[in-house]
């Protein structure tokens, strides 16, 4: 009967979210729709995609909502700042 402990931690923090759910809270906020989460207890990373649902924060999704971010803060500041 061995256990090795060196484990324990990472697989207690899966099993809490297997049982719980993760518990994401917003890392990010991409536009008005599309935010960026991470989970507090096992810091595993998601994003709203397209479709409005959760997906993985691949490296693709991260160029794509940072891609989204800027179009959005352009297009905002273009509607605030009407002066020219
Ligand atoms: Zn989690």
């Amino acid at each position: 009967m061995k256990t090795p402990s060196s484990q324990h931690g990472n697989k207690f923090s899966s099993f809490f979210c297997n049982l719980f759910g993760h518990h994401y809270t917003v890392s990010k906020k991409v536009t008005q729709h599309i935010k960026e989460y991470k989970c507090i207890h096992c810091q595993k990373q998601v994003t709203t995609d397209v479709s409005g649902k959760l997906s993985a924060l691949t490296p693709q999704m991260q160029e794509i909502n940072s891609t989204l971010e800027d179009m959005y803060r352009k297009r905002r500041s273009r509607v605030v700042h009407q002066v020219a």
